[in-house]
């Protein structure tokens, strides 16, 4: 395909993008951007909910707290809307 450069265009080496990452961003101009939540620690209990909702599995426990990986996250939100808590949120 000629004009796309890399094999078959943006599909390739975006991962996150061919498992629906699309779908998960936003657009303000010309800048696309990904809301990754915030975890906060003083509010984390551990308890793992967030990290089993994760579709991505970007989420894992350490020293009892979550933490989010944002490479990985796609900002769907799951993981705001388990947390019995309240300690992730888009801030
Ligand atoms: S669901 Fe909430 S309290 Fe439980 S580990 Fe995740 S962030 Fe922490
Ligand atoms: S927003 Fe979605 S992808 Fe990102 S950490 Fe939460 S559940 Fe996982």
């Amino acid at each position: 395909m000629p004009g796309w450069g890399r094999g078959r265009g943006w599909g390739k080496g975006r991962g996150w993008a061919r498992r629906g990452g699309w779908r998960r961003i936003g657009v303000i101009g010309r800048r696309v951007y990904r809301r990754v939540p915030k975890v906060d620690e003083e509010k984390c209990v551990g308890c793992g909910m967030c990290a089993k909702e994760c579709p991505m599995g970007a989420i894992e426990i350490l020293n009892k707290k979550a933490k989010i990986n944002p490479n990985l996250c796609v900002g769907c939100g799951r993981c705001v809307n388990v947390c019995p808590k309240n300690a992730i949120g888009f801030k």
